[in-house]
């Protein structure tokens, strides 16, 4: 489900989204190319330089506590988080260790969009910026932090390659990265 026209993370604005209760914001990867998108979460960002917003899934569909009605659709993009939970994903990492982030690896304007996004949908949604966590902290809270088994996720846990072994207080290190820059953009926007 594609809700609208891809555009520009510098012309986005929160200005069409729909009211409503959303109280938390999930940061993932989408383990592909710089072009596909999934409506498993509500925005991807997709190109390598000149990011791009793809409102992929309805926000109102995750205004609800999912769990009590699973049959409905919502958009499942963090296991057991997505009541009143956003999923926003950047278009990357096919193919990525924690060592070789493949063909695909994350970029600068890629984090950037990132967080411009997430801090206009917090300032939007009134949402603190302490609930913007990473799919890998929530990973690391609920058992299943790491990389190298389709059942892990390490999403957003290291910005660049290393070849040192991934370590569970790396989640933590890089949502602390997002938040503060997502603290200081909105400080800015003011
Ligand atoms: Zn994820």
């Amino acid at each position: 489900m594609i809700l609208a026209r891809p555009v520009p993370i510098r012309d986005w604005l929160p200005d069409q989204l729909p009211q409503g209760d959303l109280r938390s914001i999930s940061l993932h990867w989408t383990a592909h190319d710089y072009a596909a998108v999934f409506p498993a979460y509500h925005f991807c960002l997709a190109g390598a330089e000149d990011v791009v917003v793809h409102h992929t899934h309805d926000l109102r569909e995750n205004m609800r506590e999912v769990y009590q009605e699973p049959e409905l659709p919502y958009a499942a993009h963090t296991r057991g988080r997505n009541s009143y939970s956003i999923g926003i994903s950047i278009a990357a990492m096919r193919g990525s260790t924690p060592s070789d982030f493949g063909e695909f690896p994350l970029t600068r304007p890629q984090l950037d969009a990132m967080c411009r996004l997430a801090a206009g949908l917090a300032r939007f949604y009134e949402i603190d910026v302490a609930a913007i966590r990473t799919h890998a902290e929530a990973a690391l809270d609920d058992g299943y932090f790491g990389a190298g088994s389709d059942e892990l996720r390490w999403d957003i846990a290291r910005l660049r390659p290393s070849a040192d072994p991934l370590e569970p207080h790396e989640a933590t290190v890089t949502g602390d990265w997002f938040r503060n820059r997502v603290a200081e953009l909105l400080v800015l926007a003011r």
